[in-house]
Parts: structure tokens; sequence; C-alpha cells
């Protein structure tokens, strides 16, 4: 297997690790009954610092492909929750940038056109780019043109020749998955008009760190990003960061504002060398705050396993909610097997049915907990905690309570 200890955005050695997950299947390999009796690939879980320019990544040692499967796509439509962030999104941009009915709006992982629908309930013109076929599908049902491919430079290129040049892009949650940060980055000076913005938002690296969030970390996830970082990848790749905003969503997130470097027509924010300013005196510009991250990961997965072993010893029963990445990446690193955890159900009718990877926790249809009556239920999407505490409040009726394990474990009530 080819491994490669080098940055991928400034090629500089990387010899410092942030975090050693050990080993574990792509977290979208999920198992079917028939392949209960074959055995799974591992990779090494393993997240490297950069200390040139601070780009924390996932070692490299595979084609994207491996990680990268249509069949178990997140719709994003699924989550009220995410649906009103877009909503709100969308308003928010519209104003602040004047968009109008001959502006141009794209959004680069569009998925099933969960966002872009607010954008043509404004009558803006739009387009979404996202490789995943089957969320494509659906957001051409919505009527959106959707073209079906990753986005780089070289896409850039042939959008912008076809006359289809952005006021605003929207790259929400995708920065971090993406493999070739560079090319990717500089297909947004090519694709923007003059005057246009591209907002990213991405899960904050120093909430990662500062609540141990160590379960958002997985294969697809190649990147977890800083200001500094992002500040310095995005002026290398013909982008001027003028703007930042701190939200709340995954755990908290940046949304960072950037426009062409060779054109900078928004004023630079103070809110950039603020943040920046803080991020520094977190020590994210030093080698020590990165080295220090294992033994906070070490600490949650003993608490976690100590509860979980007393809850057996007591005599109760423990079910899961989410088999998605976060439970993948918490399971397979405590080495948690159904003995501790009977069960996880999930909404997505394409998981029900199949076993979690690795720890081939079998997936249920959320009925099964009313079914099986489990004394605690422990939601692995703890970013979403309230909204599957609400979706499952009838478990009071047999004084169920819910258990989240990150930033420590914590039972509360339905
Ligand atoms: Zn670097």
């Amino acid at each position: 297997m080819m491994t490669t200890s080098n940055c991928r955005h400034c090629g500089h050695n990387l010899s410092l690790t942030f975090v050693d997950l050990g080993t574990a299947p792509p977290s979208n390999s999920y198992v079917t009954a028939e392949q209960l009796a074959e055995p799974e690939t591992y990779f090494p879980l393993r997240v490297l610092v950069c200390d040139e320019c601070w780009l924390v990544q996932t070692q490299d040692f595979a084609e994207r492909d491996v990680f990268f499967s249509a069949d178990y796509a997140y719709f994003s439509s699924t989550s009220k929750s995410w649906l009103a962030h877009a909503q709100s999104y969308v308003e928010t941009m519209a104003e602040r940038f004047d968009l109008t009915t001959s502006s141009c709006f794209v959004e680069v992982a569009s998925n099933d056109g969960y966002l872009l629908q607010y954008v043509q309930e404004l009558k803006v013109p739009c387009y979404g780019i996202e490789p995943t076929h089957s969320t494509a599908v659906a957001s051409r049902e919505k009527g959106i043109e959707t073209h079906e491919e990753f986005f780089g430079r070289d896409l850039a290129k042939r959008l912008r020749n076809a006359g289809k040049s952005a006021d605003l892009i929207a790259a929400n949650n995708v920065l971090a998955h993406v493999p070739d940060i560079n090319d990717f980055l500089a297909g947004f000076s090519i694709l923007l008009k003059d005057t246009g913005v591209v907002t990213f938002e991405f899960p904050h690296l120093m909430r990662l760190v500062s609540e141990c969030q160590f379960d958002t970390i997985y294969h697809e996830h190649y990147s977890y990003l800083s200001l500094l970082a992002v500040d310095r990848i995005a002026t290398a790749n013909g982008l001027h960061v003028f703007d930042v905003e701190e939200i709340g969503t995954h755990g908290g997130s940046l949304r960072v504002y950037a426009q062409r470097a060779d054109q900078q027509p928004y004023p630079l924010s103070d809110n950039v060398s603020m943040l920046l300013q803080r991020e520094r005196d977190a020590g994210m510009a030093t080698r020590e705050y990165y080295a220090a991250f294992q033994t906070s990961v070490y600490d949650i997965r003993n608490g976690a396993m100590r509860y979980l072993m007393d809850a057996k010893d007591r005599g109760l029963s423990v079910a899961a909610y989410g088999a998605a990445a976060k439970g993948n990446t918490f399971m397979n690193f405590c080495g948690i097997r159904s003995d501790l955890i009977e069960y996880v159900c999930d909404m997505a009718p394409a998981k029900q049915g199949k076993y979690m990877p690795g720890s081939r926790l079998p997936i249920e249809r959320p009925n099964k907990i009313e079914e099986t009556k489990p004394d605690r239920i422990l939601i692995f999407p703890w970013n979403i905690k309230n909204e599957v505490a609400a979706q499952l409040s009838y478990v009071g009726d047999w004084d169920a309570k819910f258990v989240i394990a990150i930033p420590q474990i914590e039972e509360f009530s339905p």
C-alpha cells in the first residue's frame, strides 16, 4: 500500500501525529448479512499535523474511491434542523450580497437540493455541483440544474467558459472532505465573478480539540481545519479571506467568506484578525497544542467503557441511535461490540438490516426501541441530541435515559 507523509497543501514532511485511532474500515462500508462470513478491510486511522502550514490531515494511503460510496449517501433533506440552517443561510446571503433575478448562485456539494430549493424560492438563478448520483437525481427532481462531478480547477474552467460564473458560491461542509484541497480552492478563484463571494462552512478544529470531538474523525474526512490553515491555503490559491463567523452547526463551525484575491471588492473585517489571534493564543501554531490531544481521547474512551460495563453489571440494556460515521469511529476506537450495545437504529432504509462496519452492530428501524424498551439509549450524533431526544421522547414511558459520550459520558432524561 502506498503511503505518503507529505502535507497535502505545502508538501512539507509530516512528522507530528495529532491522533492515532488505530485501524477502522471505511465508515460507509456497511456489512450485509451475507458478508458477515467475510473479512473486512481495515485502514489505519491516523491524523497528522503539518508544522509548516498547520493543516491537520488524515494519513494518505488510498484512492478516494475506496472511501466514496454512492450507495449510502446522506440525504441532507432528512434533517429538519439542517433544513432550517440552509434556509436561514440563503436568506442571509441574499440580503447581504444583494442577490437578484440576474445573479448566479452556485452550490458545491449541493446534495439533494436541500439548500438550492430556497434559492429557487427567491427566484435567484442557481445550479448545483454534486458527484453522488443518488442525491444528484433527487436534486434534479426538485427542478435544480445539477452537474454530477467533483469540483476543482478543471470543472471551474469549463463552467466559466460556458458563461456560468458565480456571484455567490456556497461550499458548506465539503472543504474537509476534499483530498486535493489546493485544486479544490483554486477552482473558486476561477468560477467567481470579479465581485463574487464564496462561503465555506466547516467544523472548527479549535472546537474539535477543546471538546474532544474525536468521533468526527474518519477516513472520508481528510482535513480538520483552523482559520490559520484555511487563510493560508486560500491565499495560496488565489482567494482572499475577508470575513469569518462562528456558527453552531456540527458542534461548532466556522463560516469563512472569501473573494478573488485579484479583485477584493469587499473590505477586510476585523473578525478575521481577531479569530486568527484567538487561535494563536490557544496554541494552534505550536506543536504542543496538537501533541496533547491523544491523551484526552483515551480519557473519553476509558470513561465510556467504564459506563457501559457498569450498565452491563447492573443488568441495564443499552441501544444506540444513529448508524453514521461518528458512531463507527467511536465504536471501532473503543472496541465496543454487541455485548455492550445491543443494536443501533437509524432512519435510513438503506442501512436497516445491515451491520455497522467493524463493530458489526445490527442496524434496526427506529421502532425497534419501542419494541425492546432499552434502559439506556446512546445518541451517537451528540450535535443533534436535542432533535433526536425529541423524536424519541416516548422512551420516558419506561423511564429510559439518553446518553451521550462526548465531550464526556452524560445521562439525561427525555
Ligand atoms: Zn503544510
